[in-house]
């Protein structure tokens, strides 16, 4: 398996060379042409599996191919992620498979300044990691606007329920157009998420590594 036959745009398939990702893992094997298609996901796996690329390359890859909107830019793409660390590591992965893109790509998380995320939401962005009480601040403020999602990633869900964020969450869920792409990642089914998956998704393919 190679990333060439997965079908992904040449500007990412650059990227990744770059990167000396020779291989798919096995997440992103299965993961990648599902979401390419289209296709809700729901995706068991465990961090270290190359998950991030698993969701991030379909979603690059998406909204690299469909024009960009006129007039200021809002968010198409919203990651969720349960932390700070995790916001910030996903943000760099996405924005060095994304090096020969031009879409831009940004971070929101609490314990940091509102004054810089205000500011970076206002110049606009296309894809935005985001932890869901930062999120909420911002929606709540008018800087956030969520109607132009085309793909949600909620990464670590398991974790984003266990530190209470599922009210946060649902939220957030609300505020989204209906007409999107929804992966799920979590290193656990619990009912709660098997819940989550049934409310927010459509008919969501099953990946587990
Ligand atoms: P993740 O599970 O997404 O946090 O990825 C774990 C680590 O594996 C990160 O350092 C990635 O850059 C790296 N990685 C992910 N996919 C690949 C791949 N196909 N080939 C080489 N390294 C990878």
């Amino acid at each position: 398996m190679t990333f060439e036959s997965l079908g992904l745009a040449p500007a990412l398939l650059r990227a990744l060379v770059e990167q000396n990702y020779n291989t798919p893992t096995p997440i992103q094997s299965e993961a990648i042409p599902l979401a390419l298609a289209g296709h809700d996901l729901l995706g068991g796996a465990q961090t270290g599996t190359g998950k991030t690329a698993a969701f991030g390359l379909p979603l690059l890859n998406r909204l690299a191919k469909l024009t960009p909107v006129n007039g200021p830019r809002k968010p198409r793409a919203l990651v969720l992620v349960p932390t700070r660390e995790l916001a910030v590591q996903v943000n760099d992965s996405l924005r060095g498979y994304a090096k020969h893109l031009r879409l831009s790509i940004s971070s929101i998380f609490g314990g940091a300044g509102m004054g810089p995320q205000v500011d970076m939401l206002r110049r606009g962005v296309d894809v935005l990691v985001a932890t869901p009480g930062r999120l909420i601040d911002h929606m709540e403020r008018g800087t956030a606007k969520l109607d132009g999602i085309e793909v949600l990633v909620l990464d670590e869900a398991d974790r984003m329920l266990d530190m209470g964020f599922l009210p946060a969450m649902k939220r957030i869920l609300a505020k989204l157009p209906r007409d999107r792409q929804t992966m799920l990642f979590s290193a656990t089914f619990e009912a709660q998420i098997k819940q989550l998956a049934l409310e927010f998704m459509v008919n969501p393919q099953q990946v587990q590594v």
